[in-house]
């Protein structure tokens, strides 16, 4: 009643976007995406879905390629699987009875991650990349979570065995491999952080710590970005972004020591001090950078490039690494950085080249979302779902759809446009994480 009586007592309206619908909302959009991939996507699919104008390939990597969807539909599992009960009633536009009962029936997700494994698996050819984004190998960590879902500890030691390989190839000659996330070192860095974080606390046969590789590996990363100010080399730049530079390789630090305390201080007291020095002086760096400029630029060769807003480079793939400096490190000046650039990165943000994580807005939803979950300020949950809503703007959607591009294939649409990090897959990750939270694929663990 007294929400009737506001419409003729009130003369403003209280919120032009209601509260109460954006998880349905969100979920909607999801909803959409999903039917969607899965016309265009048939299960077991081993090839990049492209655009029209490119030949498609096999491609097994999560970034661009067939990884990719195993990797949603266990995110898909693990959605349903972890949403309450209220949670799955608020969840149920765009769905029909019977296909509301399919969806959020577990078995439903990991049958189809079954399946699409199974079809990758037999694809598995020695690769020599080696990380989370890139390497074949991300398969096997992919089927070990599969395998513990569905209790196949024969399956699940296989597959951890196999994800493990690219350690020892790593150790043996760590100058081959580079440096930054996409492809380097700190990438492989990432598949041991979630094989740890999922099973170092588990039971016998499941039972994985991985204290002492993750250990070895931060010391290899270490040693090549220096004392001090850290730089993080690729293709002859020193990069600052999150996918080629230093911000990525300092995320992959934090979360190791994070997840690995004590096993750091035990192991090389000495060592860890330099490293925490090490990050802070370079947060401290960046900081300053940022507020000289209002951006982070793409590398220490280019200070003038400073238009790019998304999570590869620039300050997109900061605000998760000063977040996660603050809660260690306890420094208000990491805090206040990262609110300071969320008002930046809501302002120039919603960049014209749209889909996917990578260089898109739903990647730069993160930002925003990961204040949210820390502070709580409602401000970032709404940012968050305007450019999760990217699609449903006219005005916005019109801009991408018709902005050429020059290292886009076909104007207006992904180049992979059913992939994690360029097209909708990654999409349906950031909406999921919108209703519950489990962090960015690929960064967050
Ligand atoms: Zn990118």
């Amino acid at each position: 009643m007294q929400a009737q009586n506001l419409r003729y007592t009130q003369f403003h309206l209280t919120n032009p976007i209601p509260d109460e619908n954006h998880i349905e909302n969100v979920f909607e959009q999801f909803i959409t995406e999903y039917k969607e991939f899965r016309v265009n996507v048939p299960i077991g699919c081993i090839t990049d879905k492209c655009s029209k104008k490119q030949k498609e390939r096999i491609d097994l990597s999560v970034f661009c390629g067939a990884g990719g969807y195993l990797y949603l539909y266990l995110r898909i599992y693990e959605f349903v699987k972890g949403l309450s009960p209220d949670m799955q009633q608020r969840c149920t536009k765009g769905l029909t009875d019977q296909e509301f009962s399919e969806f959020y029936n577990p078995e439903t997700a990991l049958q189809l991650a079954l399946r699409q494994y199974q079809a990758l698996q037999a694809q598995i050819k020695k690769d020599t990349d080696i990380s989370f984004f890139m390497s074949n190998s991300t398969i096997y960590l992919l089927g070990a979570e599969l395998f513990y879902y569905m209790k196949d500890k024969e399956n699940f030691k296989k597959c951890t065995m196999e994800a493990l390989i690219n350690f020892g190839t790593i150790v043996a000659e760590p100058e081959k491999q580079e440096q930054e996330l996409l492809y380097g070192i700190p990438g492989y860095l990432y598949t041991l952080l979630r094989l740890h974080k999922k099973y170092s606390n588990e039971q016998d046969p499941y039972q994985l710590d991985l204290s002492s590789h993750i250990h070895t590996l931060c010391q290899i990363i270490c040693k090549f970005s220096g004392k001090g100010v850290m730089k993080c080399d690729f293709h002859n730049r020193s990069y600052f972004g999150a996918a080629h530079g230093i911000l990525g390789v300092i995320q992959m630090l934090l979360l190791s020591y994070e997840q690995c305390k004590e096993y750091f201080h035990l192991k090389d007291e000495q060592g860890l001090l330099e490293m925490l020095d090490s990050i802070q002086k370079t947060l401290d760096q960046l900081i300053k950078l940022y507020y000289q400029n209002g951006n982070i630029p793409s590398s220490a060769q280019n200070l003038n490039n400073l238009k790019l807003y998304q999570f590869c480079h620039g300050i997109p793939g900061a605000i998760a690494p000063l977040l996660k400096a603050y809660q260690i490190f306890n420094k208000q000046d990491y805090l206040d950085a990262a609110i300071h650039m969320s008002e930046n990165l809501y302002k120039f943000g919603m960049i014209k080249k749209g889909f996917g994580l990578c260089h898109g807005i739903p990647g730069n939803s993160y930002g925003f979302m990961q204040l949210y979950r820390l502070m709580g300020n409602e401000k970032h949950r709404k940012y968050a779902y305007q450019f999760l809503q990217y699609k449903k703007n006219v005005y916005v959607y019109n801009e991408i759809k018709n902005f050429p591009f020059n290292d886009r294939y076909m104007i207006g649409v992904s180049d992979q446009p059913f992939s994690l990090m360029i097209g909708s897959v990654g999409d349906m990750c950031a909406m999921m994480d919108f209703i519950d939270y489990k962090g960015m694929p690929g960064y967050e663990i």
